[in-house]
């Protein structure tokens, strides 16, 4: 049996755009992990008649329909009536659900006390599944009918998604009986579009497993997902796929599963025994930042310096005075004497040293606002890469960009990839 869900938000805030659909997300994350097709999200507001319109929709073509909110204690909280109605449910007062409620109110000593209407929320549809909310008051649940199943859960986000994974999601799973498993393929270096035109026939060609790209901030990630019986029959049939890709896309894939260019670099490092240390103009600290995202980054970065003036530079890291005003604070030059002035600093086994205009303004050198340079030093030289103008007009993108550029270098060093064409 395939299963089809469609997601019914509930709330007039949401209409409103006072808040933003994060449940819709949540549970839409959670269907596709189970396998479970999605073709509609809905958002309605606190109205019956049209909750009831959505719901007919729902029901004409899907077999699984998840509400949103509308569960709590108020007179506009009207979900599990309607919902109710439409499927010819009573509800019916439910004794365990009301003195858990109850207890709730009591642990809260200093709390607002219980009013009659909070019991409202012991009201279930007849026959139904309780979902225990674990957060908060007003319980979810889920019922069969006509062949449809309903599934209600509490508008609070956090209430909504710990109710998704502790008891809607396994009821899910027992429906859907498949295992879902996938595979996520990082690359940095290459855009989506241009990453999609390799892989275009090879995506097109698939229905199980898939293949589909979603582009972040300056990188692209490609979600391989089987469906299979179980665990190891979807890894069989990824497998192939992978090795397609791979060899498709060659040494610009970062990682497999690997969350992110700083998680790939501190691993790389720790893997290595190396440290790295980091000189940041432009970038003001995101590459340090982004390196001590990383747990265990303790072991591999004994620090770095954000020097932003020409001063500072030549302060902090050493670097001859004449240099800078030979050649320019935003040059190959000034990048790799900072790089070799962190690794020297910090006594590091590699450097990283980044310079350049973020924008919107010039430094009144000429260059183009959004020019950077990257530098990675080690005990042999240094390498600078010089990336395509960023957008002058952003500076956080042209940060982003620059801190992933050095990660990216510091990972290709690491893996004995050409970082640059040539040494200096
Ligand atoms: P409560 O018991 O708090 O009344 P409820 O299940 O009745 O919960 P709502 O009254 O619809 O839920 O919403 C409560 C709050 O939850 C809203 O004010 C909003 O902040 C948040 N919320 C509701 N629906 C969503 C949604 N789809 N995405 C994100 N947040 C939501
Ligand atoms: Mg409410």
């Amino acid at each position: 049996m395939s299963y089809t869900a469609e997601l019914i938000a509930v709330g007039t805030e949401l209409l409103l755009g006072n808040i933003a659909n994060t449940d819709a997300q949540d549970v839409s994350r959670t269907l596709s992990e189970l396998g479970i097709n999605v073709y509609f999200h809905t958002v309605v507001g606190d109205n019956p008649e049209r909750l009831k319109q959505a719901v007919a929709i729902a029901k004409s073509r899907a077999n699984i329909i998840i509400t949103t909110g509308g569960l709590g204690p108020t007179f506009d909280d009207l979900t599990k009536q309607t919902l109710a109605e439409a499927f010819g449910r009573k509800l019916v007062y439910n004794e365990e659900q009301a003195e858990i409620i109850e207890g709730f109110f009591k642990r809260r000593a200093h709390g607002a006390a219980m009013t009659e209407n909070n019991l409202r929320q012991a009201m279930l549809p007849e026959d139904c599944v309780v979902f225990s909310n674990g957060c908060g008051t007003a319980p979810g649940c889920a019922f069969e009918a006509d062949g449809t199943h309903v599934l209600m859960l509490p508008g609070p986000p956090r209430e909504c998604r710990a109710m998704l994974a502790s008891c809607a999601a396994p009821y899910l799973k027992k429906l859907s009986q498949s295992e879902i498993r996938s595979h996520n393929i990082h690359i940095f270096g290459l855009g989506e579009s241009a990453v999609e035109a390799r892989l275009h026939e090879l995506m097109e060609s698939m229905e199980n497993p898939t293949l589909a790209p979603y582009a972040k901030e300056g990188e692209v990630m490609l979600r391989l997902t089987a469906r299979a019986r179980d665990e190891s029959e979807a890894e069989r049939l990824m497998a192939p796929v992978l090795e397609k890709v791979k060899s498709a896309l060659g040494d610009i894939i970062y990682g497999i599963d690997a969350q992110s260019l700083e998680n790939r670099a501190v691993e790389l490092l720790r893997e290595s025994g190396k440290s790295v240390a980091v000189a940041e103009s432009c970038t003001g600290g995101l590459i340090s930042k982004r390196l001590t995202d990383v747990p265990g980054a303790s072991e591999i970065f004994p620090g770095g310096v954000t020097a932003y003036s020409a001063r500072a530079k030549t302060a902090l890291l050493g670097i001859a005075p004449g240099l800078i005003d030979k050649y320019g604070a935003v040059s190959r030059e000034t990048a790799a004497a900072m790089a070799e002035g962190a690794r020297g600093l910090f006594g590091a086994d590699i450097g990283l040293g980044v310079t350049g205009i973020a924008g919107p303004g010039g430094d009144g050198s000429g260059l183009p606002p959004g020019t950077v340079y990257i530098a990675l030093a080690f005990d042999g030289g240094s390498y600078c890469r010089r990336p395509g103008i960023f957008r002058a007009d952003d500076r956080s993108h042209t940060r982003m960009l620059s801190a992933s550029h050095a990660l990216d270098m510091l990972r290709r060093f690491l893996t004995g990839l050409q970082v640059e064409s040539e040494v200096f």
